[in-house]
């Protein structure tokens, strides 16, 4: 369901729950027009056209961000509605069941806290439980058959389950969708939307029980930008965090699907290379080494070139983690102690 302009993305879920209750709510309020007018019932049939007016402009503050208008004249219209209607054409034909669909849409509103949210419950129980007390034994005062009493209390059953469902349903999606944008959000690292340290380690956990269990090899990389304080310091941070984005891109470009690549601290990444040995390790660190040594990058009118130096090793499988983590940084190390813009194992 696409989102009008108005509609924050931080609001998507709300919108998305109360634009598709709006269409329920107009549906059958439109529908009740008619079927009231027909019924001899004139006056329900004109609060219908009010409540058709309440629902469509709560539906289209929606549509215009205002969210907690919408939930207000929308659940406002349910109460005035049953408490009209009720006592008219009588308990028996079920209009007071729409009020439970009232207290899971009332989460929807952000202006509610918990306390609201149980005071809004309590509130709805209390107007049900008088509206029983006066409307359940009392005589109909409407002409209408005790078939078509039961008929509309059918309908009414339906409807207002199919309302509950539906709240539920965009509210358990709701709860995933954040969910998932929770776990993304403590996975990734902010600045270049790579893997952070965290999610690699455990990524590096997996892999060696998998390699152990499969007697695959794996190879880790320590890749470390060469001289980077240089690109801060001559051009200012937000330089050396677009060089960072930068070369985080062009790596994640470079490398195979199933290979990992972590933003492991500072200017520091590290690659994992699942199936692969030192050879076919050396052969990829090389070819990224020598491809970003020959790209230029470009930033406020001036152009930047990047080299970086890596440290391999292949994971063995008796180690643990930590020791092939520092058997690659080891190898970083000689590789700029040697001159930088290396590929060392
Ligand atoms: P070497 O070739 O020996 O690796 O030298 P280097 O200058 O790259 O290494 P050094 O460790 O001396 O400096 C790393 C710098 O990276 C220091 C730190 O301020 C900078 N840095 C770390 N994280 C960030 C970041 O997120 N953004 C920016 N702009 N700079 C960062
Ligand atoms: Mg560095
Ligand atoms: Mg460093």
């Amino acid at each position: 369901m696409k989102k009008t302009d108005k509609v924050l993305e931080t609001n998507y879920r709300s919108y998305l729950v109360i634009n598709t209750i709006g269409y329920l709510g107009i549906t059958v309020h439109l529908a009740l027009i008619p079927l009231f007018f027909f019924l001899g019932l004139e006056f329900l049939s004109l609060l219908n056209l009010f409540s058709s007016f309440m629902w469509i402009t709560g539906w289209r503050a929606n549509r215009l961000g205002n969210h907690d208008l919408a939930i207000t004249l929308m659940m406002s219209e349910v109460i005035l509605h049953t408490l009209f209607v009720v006592p008219m054409v009588g308990w028996h034909a079920g209009f007071q069941f729409y009020l439970f669909g009232a207290i899971p849409f009332s989460l929807f509103n952000n202006k509610f806290d918990g306390r609201a949210i149980i005071l809004v419950s309590i509130g709805l129980c209390i107007t049900f439980l008088v509206l029983d007390v006066i409307t359940h034994d009392a005589p109909q005062n409407l002409a209408l058959s005790a078939v078509l009493i039961r008929i509309i209390n059918y309908i009414n059953i339906v409807i207002s389950f199919t309302a509950v469902g539906l709240i539920s349903y965009y509210f358990r999606l709701a709860s995933i969708t954040l969910e998932q944008e929770l776990e993304k959000l403590a996975h990734t690292d902010s600045l270049t939307g790579l893997y952070n340290r965290r999610r690699m380690q455990e990524m590096l956990e997996t892999q060696k029980s998998l390699s152990s269990r499969n007697r695959s090899d794996f190879t880790l990389i320590f890749v470390d930008i060469d001289h980077f304080k240089k690109f801060n310091d001559t051009y200012g941070h937000s330089c050396g965090d677009y060089i960072l984005c930068e070369v985080a891109f062009f790596m994640r470009n470079h490398l195979r699907q199933g290979d990992a690549l972590a933003r492991w601290g500072g200017e520091e990444f590290l690659i994992m290379l699942p199936n692969t040995d030192i050879k076919g390790a050396r052969t990829i660190a090389e070819k990224i080494r020598k491809a970003i040594a020959e790209e230029r990058f470009h930033l406020g009118g001036q152009e930047f070139s990047v080299t970086m130096t890596f440290g391999l090793t292949q994971h063995e499988e008796n180690a643990s983690i930590d020791e092939s983590l520092k058997r690659a940084d080891d190898a970083l190390y000689k590789g700029k102690e040697a001159g930088r813009n290396l590929v060392m194992w």
